[in-house]
């Protein structure tokens, strides 16, 4: 078996999304006509991974055995190092391995989960993740989305405030305001989660975890800068709530470098660093070292399909799987996107990632790379 062709291209799902805006997939196909599908970080569009899998992956695995793909993983992140491993290559190389995991389910008739080792859940219960609380939303405004989003039956909600993160703790009183008033409104016992979006110093960062434990919040995402990773873990050492951090970590070392400083929610991203192969990883690393694994993901259909795959194969799956705000990337391009039934996500049994792409619809919001 042997890779022919790796083809990289944004799709745009909107006449009006900016280049920036586009997702950004790759598919690798192989000598007897099959093909896997992968998807790089949607950051600035995934052009810079993009443009690296063009030209300086695809030609080099042309002849090489897709079943090969953690070998082909570690050979190229390695050859490539110096392009930066933390972000754009770590990206682009995720890409390629989802890709590749769902050729080799597909050629060996399996899905994804079932080569992994077999799914400790088959329904994957889900959170709500809601972004853009900060200002200028009013508290009102905020309330009203979080009801709204209760109508899909998430086990739970995380509101995000995407702050700047070059003013950090300017909002403090009115994050602070919002946090209690969805409590208020989703009652004591509904499970919320706080992201702060490295919006805060350490010293307002903890000034807000004493009101998230007061108000019994599930737990507190990344209080501080990404790279302030020993703060971080002080904050978690300090606080009872949950501390989380590490969907800008690129590499399993980095996410250890997190749980080391005394983190113990990690939360890497399938389609940011490692793939599938990165995420099993991170698995490992994170049962053998007490720390609990809730992987980002805020993609919605082949980052969220790769995600669920790899999340039922977890031992223990401490928290729900993450839904993204509602998007027009959503369900477009292909035949049977992943949805919700009463709160649940249904694990996918076709071989591969189990996704069926509409290739017409796809043909049509394909928009090839420059040059
Ligand atoms: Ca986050």
């Amino acid at each position: 078996m042997k890779i022919t062709r790796v083809e990289t291209f944004q799709v745009q799902w909107r006449p009006e999304d900016p280049p920036t805006s586009r997702s950004a997939f790759v598919r690798v196909w192989c000598d007897d006509g099959r093909s896997g599908l992968g998807e790089v970080s949607p950051m600035q569009g995934g052009l810079i991974s993009l443009t690296i899998l063009k030209h300086h992956i695809a030609q080099a695995i042309v002849g090489a055995d897709p079943l090969d793909h953690a070998v082909l993983h570690d050979r190229l992140l390695h050859r490539l190092v110096k392009l930066g491993p933390e972000g754009a290559l770590s990206s682009a190389l995720a890409g390629l391995d989802i890709a590749l995991w769902d050729l080799k389910g597909q050629l060996l008739g399996q899905p994804v989960w079932r080569l992994l080792g077999g799914a400790w859940r088959t329904e994957l219960p889900f959170y709500s993740s809601i972004g853009g609380n900060g200002a200028p939303r009013s508290l009102s405004e905020v309330l009203r989305i979080v009801e709204a989003r209760l109508a899909d039956k998430p086990s739970a909600i995380k509101i995000r405030f995407d702050n700047d993160r070059v003013d950090l703790d300017g909002d403090i009183a009115d994050h602070v305001a919002k946090a209690r008033a969805v409590r208020k409104l989703v009652g004591d016992d509904f499970p919320l989660a706080f992201d702060a979006n490295n919006g805060y110093s350490p010293s307002g960062a903890m000034r807000v975890g004493r009101v998230l434990e007061e108000l019994g919040y599930w737990w507190f995402e990344e209080p501080v800068q990404h790279y302030h990773v020993r703060a971080t873990g002080e904050l978690a050492q300090k606080l009872s709530i949950t501390v989380s951090a590490g969907e800008q970590s690129y590499t399993t070392a980095a996410v250890a470098d997190l749980i080391h400083a005394g983190v113990r929610m990690v939360q890497p991203d399938i389609v940011k660093m490692g793939g599938i192969t990165g995420m099993q990883r991170c698995a490992a690393l994170a049962q053998a070292l007490g720390a609990e694994l809730v992987p980002h993901q805020t993609q919605p259909t082949i980052g969220h399909t790769a995600n669920l795959h790899i999340a039922a194969t977890l031992l223990h799956a401490t928290k729900p799987c993450e839904l993204n705000d509602p998007s027009p990337r959503m369900h477009a391009v292909f035949a049977n996107p992943p949805k919700p039934v009463n709160g649940l996500f249904h694990l996918p049994t076709a071989p591969g990632l189990g996704l069926v792409i509409d290739e017409s619809a796809l043909a049509r919001l394909r928009v090839e790379l420059p040059g």
